[in-house]
């Protein structure tokens, strides 16, 4: 059986599920695929839950020799390096740390901004109309510090994004301890991001979008986006239920989209962060009200439907590496001092990738020399917060409406490697 739609989108993450949501409603029929059987099956299902909407700046990769001598010997618990892995992933690396400049973070910053100031509502949106506006919770998070030297850090962090219009209030412990009564004693004040959004679940607020794009007439299938071929003006792709044809295609199988890139001549500078996490039992009946995190050690935790969610910072590894316990058990006992986290409540930490090239932004827009092929992945540490409102720029892009910003600064080309 074969059948033809208006748009295929390969992945169904919160990139893909946004961007097929994004088209259906401007009217094209969409099929939506991905090799799993429900949407949010990977990156999207378990990250930190928050709409980061303050994330207009990137992280950069250490520049400075003695951040730098840390990283590499695995002492500083916000990274953390798999050896074995280091011949393959150095050059992305090294790509990284020559985009990780002052310059250069700044000009992400101003294209990123945009973006982060119609994030919130884009999800608000999405969510009134998916019923799951309780998925979806304000108070936004907490940089917490230990020490004057993470007070600094803080406070310099916040002071960097005063020109973005963003301004959090600075908590000292008492006003710390005001909104989260049970951060332990070892953190003596903060920094309350109060705009973002937070979720208690992340994968259900991704599937409850699915929901509305199967609502609105959209169908998600099974297959394998590796199938992917030209064919006749446009695309065809293999699924459980036969081949779908359709003449626009967007890739956004979030990790693994630059393999289906390179098919089609496409070579990018992509690498993978990886991070995990683990739920926890709540000590007695404390709690968290917000996620927050422990700013010196860079690992985060955030109240969800499952439990208290540590996640970790990036672990610099192959994206097939089999998950390794070593970074989560380097930050747990520092969580142990700071949160009222009990036992643990998974047989194994869950493994995420998120896909990153050099600069932190996506690619979004046309897959140079391919018409009717679409470029929507690489939304490293900030795909919940991003894909909605990049799902929105890229379908205005596809359907031939003005883009609400300008999609230069996301191109492929920029990294001149056609
Ligand atoms: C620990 C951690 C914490 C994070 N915290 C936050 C946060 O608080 N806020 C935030 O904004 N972001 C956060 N992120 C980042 C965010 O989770 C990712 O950027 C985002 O989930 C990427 O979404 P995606 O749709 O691009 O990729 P994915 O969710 O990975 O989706 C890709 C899809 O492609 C499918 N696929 C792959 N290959 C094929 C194939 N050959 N055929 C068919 N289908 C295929 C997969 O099955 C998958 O469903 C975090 C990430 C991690 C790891």
């Amino acid at each position: 059986m074969s059948e033809t739609v208006d748009a295929i989108v390969l992945g169904a993450g919160i990139v893909g599920v946004s961007a097929a949501l994004a088209l259906s409603a401007r009217g094209r029929a969409v099929a939506l695929i991905d090799r799993l059987p429900h949407a949010a099956g990977e990156t999207s299902f378990g990250n930190s839950g928050i709409v980061q909407t303050e994330g207009v700046l990137p992280y950069l990769f250490p520049r400075a020799a003695g951040d730098i001598a840390r990283a590499a010997m695995n002492r500083d618990p916000r990274a953390h390096i798999r050896y074995r892995a280091l011949p393959s992933i150095a050059p992305a690396i090294w790509r990284y740390f020559l985009a990780s400049t002052q310059a250069r973070k700044l000009a992400t910053g101003k294209v990123m901004a945009p973006l982060m100031a119609a994030a919130a509502e884009e999800h608000l949106k999405l969510a009134r109309d998916a019923a799951a506006s309780g998925l979806l919770r304000k108070g936004g998070w907490i940089k917490a510090y230990r020490s004057e030297r993470g007070r600094d850090l803080a406070h310099g962090e916040a002071e960097e994004l005063k020109p973005f219009g963003i301004r959090p209030a600075f908590l000292d412990r008492a006003a710390l301890t005001a909104l989260e009564p049970n951060v332990g004693e070892k953190a003596i004040g903060g920094v309350h991001y109060t705009e973002p959004l937070s979720t208690p679940d992340p994968a259900a607020l991704v599937r409850s979008y699915a929901a509305l794009f199967a609502q609105r007439g959209g169908r998600m299938e099974r297959g394998d986006a590796l199938s992917l071929e030209p064919s006749g003006a446009g695309w065809t792709v293999k699924t459980d239920s036969g081949l779908v044809a359709a003449r626009d295609v967007v890739i956004a199988l979030g990790p693994w989209s630059d393999e289906l890139a390179r098919r089609f001549g496409l070579s990018l500078p992509f690498f993978v962060k990886r991070g995990y996490h683990m739920h926890y039992e709540a000590k007695g009946n404390a709690g968290l009200i917000r996620p927050v995190l422990d700013l010196e050690r860079g690992y985060l935790v955030t109240p969800m439907a499952q439990g208290l969610r540590l996640t970790t910072g990036a672990e610099f590894a192959r994206r097939e590496d089999p998950p390794s316990a070593a970074h989560l058990e380097r930050v747990e006992p520092y969580a142990r001092e700071l949160f009222p986290i009990g036992a643990r409540k998974d047989a194994t930490p869950w493994l995420g990738r998120r896909p990153c090239l050099p600069d932190m932004r996506p690619v979004i827009g046309p897959f140079p020399g391919k018409p009717g092929l679409w470029l929507d992945f690489g939304h490293h540490h900030l795909g919940l917060t991003l894909g909605p409102i990049t799902g929105r720029l890229l379908a205005e892009m596809i359907c031939g409406e003005a883009p609400f910003v300008d999609p230069a600064p996301f191109k492929a080309e920029r990294f001149g490697s056609r």
